[in-house]
């Protein structure tokens, strides 16, 4: 028996949508970036912004990255990437919490998420595996919804892991909490087994034995 520990890395699908009234739909409508930064430079001074468009028409509106920047305190591979419209960039602003609220925008709902790592399900030789939850970008996860999807399980077997002591470090009243840190819990996988509880999906990646 040997302990294990894995990653899993909460990773958002598409970009983080902002919501606002559209003057031409005339309703609010969701506003998504549409890849492209627009960047002007005059006299040394620098902005940049990140152009969102209506979900419904081609209404542009920009959110302020950079504001009146020297040019010479910009990184200049950065200034590059903006130039070229990076989409890696374009990415990294639509998560960029604190510049949104700073643009007073509203958020639109969640992304969906991808969870990046391997299933408890391919340590069968684990006693005791260490799990830590971390975030490509700080959106809200109740933690109920990814230890039902890593582990196949419904909300009622979860709390039954928590009950039998499978499941450690993790308390009922955790699990309706929105996570936004990152954190670490304990899967005891020999009480998991033991339990065998039907599993409500297929695990990805499941050793075949
Ligand atoms: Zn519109």
């Amino acid at each position: 028996m040997t302990n294990g520990h894995v990653t899993w890395l909460i990773s958002p699908i598409g970009y983080q949508s902002i919501t606002k009234r559209c003057p031409c739909c005339e309703i609010k409508k969701l506003f998504f970036p549409a890849g492209t930064f627009r960047v002007n430079a005059q006299k040394k001074i620098l902005d940049v912004w990140n152009i969102y468009k209506c979900e419904k028409c081609d209404y542009t509106w920009n959110i302020d990255v950079l504001s009146r920047i020297k040019t010479g305190k910009i990184d200049p591979e950065l200034h590059q990437r903006f130039i070229h419209n990076n989409l890696d960039e374009v990415r990294r602003y639509a998560y960029d919490y604190p510049l949104l609220k700073r643009n007073q925008a509203e958020l639109g709902p969640s992304p969906e998420y991808e969870i990046k790592g391997p299933s408890p399900y391919t340590y069968r030789d684990s006693s005791l595996l260490d799990i830590t939850i971390e975030f490509e970008y700080r959106i809200a996860v109740r933690l109920i919804n990814i230890l039902t999807r890593k582990l196949c399980l419904n909300r009622r077997q979860v709390m039954h892991l928590i009950e039998e002591h499978a499941l450690l470090d993790v308390t009922a009243n955790d699990l309706n909490r929105k996570l936004k840190m990152p954190r670490t819990f304990r899967l005891d996988l020999a009480r998991l087994y033991a339990l065998d509880l039907p599993l409500t999906t297929r695990p990805e990646q499941a050793v075949t034995l």
